[in-house]
């Protein structure tokens, strides 16, 4: 057992920037061991350099093949896993309509194929052993319709709406399972996602820090958070949404999105 989380073994997709490599550094640190999942394997090999026990994975999660290699691994009783966290991620801003479908489909099959896949291979071995720990990075965007960003929000509405349901369905068994919704965080998905000029329109304030939300999502799953929202600001921002009427909140998002 680490000294600051319950975890022994943690598996994290998108280790190699961003969130995911923030959660590395924490569980490093904390002495749990880990298997690191992304596309960009020097990236990996070089983070796991720094800590004891890290497996690398070098895996592109939007290819059946390769999801099917990390399903493998969560479900490898040889040396148990307890923590996985479904962090790989991107969006794709602009109108729908103009944007490449191939991409959106890659977008789609990242989001939430491989999420709901690597979630099942979790849940399947954590249950019944009655003790494990899921963590599945959504976004505040699955709260709210988002023009421009409309595959994206509908995705984290996905990844919310089934972390929800599957946290129920997993609690009498021990298992703890927590949806991570972080607000705007300076990473690499502005430039990967295309959505530097409408980031670029927050102001500082409405900015987390990828250390932040990671602290966050640690502490959430940790205690069995169902949904964790990372930072005061969208704490407020999501409770706003709650009591919101749904068209209201609907026109907002699309004057926001005009600019
Ligand atoms: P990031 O810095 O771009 O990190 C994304 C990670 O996903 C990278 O490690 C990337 O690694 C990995 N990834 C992308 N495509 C992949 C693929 N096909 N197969 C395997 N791994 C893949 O962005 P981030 O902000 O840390 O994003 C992490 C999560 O937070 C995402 O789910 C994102 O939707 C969510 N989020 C971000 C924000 C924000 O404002 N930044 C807000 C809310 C939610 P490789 O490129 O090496 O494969």
């Amino acid at each position: 057992m680490s000294s600051s989380y319950p975890f022994q073994r943690a598996l994290v997709t998108g280790a190699s920037s961003g969130i995911g490599e923030e959660m590395v550094h924490l569980l490093g640190r904390a002495g749990v061991a880990q298997v690191l999942v992304a596309r960009r394997g020097d990236r990996l090999r070089e983070l796991a350099g720094r800590y004891p026990n890290v497996e690398v994975i070098e895996a592109d999660l939007t290819t059946a093949g390769d999801v099917a290699r990390v399903e493998q691994r969560i479900l490898d009783a040889t040396t148990p896993i307890d923590l996985v966290i479904n962090n790989a991620g991107f969006g794709t801003s602009g109108l729908f309509h103009e944007l490449d479908v191939d991409r959106l489909e890659r977008e789609v099959a990242l989001n939430v194929v491989a999420l709901t896949r690597l979630s099942h291979a979790a849940l399947r071995v954590m249950m019944p052993r009655g003790r494990g720990y899921l963590l599945n990075v959504s976004s505040v965007a699955g709260f709210q319709s988002a023009p421009k960003l409309a595959v994206y929000a509908a995705t984290k509405a996905f990844v919310t709406s089934f972390t929800e349901s599957i946290a129920a369905e997993a609690r009498p068994s021990g298992v703890k399972v927590s949806a991570l919704c972080p607000g705007l965080t300076r990473t690499e998905f502005q430039s990967v996602s295309n959505s530097e000029a409408y980031a670029a329109q927050y102001p500082g304030f409405a900015w987390t820090t990828a250390q932040n939300v990671a602290r966050d999502g640690l502490r959430g799953v940790a205690k069995g958070k169902t949904v964790v929202v990372s930072g005061l600001l969208y704490k407020g921002l999501v409770g706003a949404v709650g009591v919101t009427p749904h068209a209201v909140r609907r026109r907002l998002a699309a004057a926001i999105q005009r600019g």
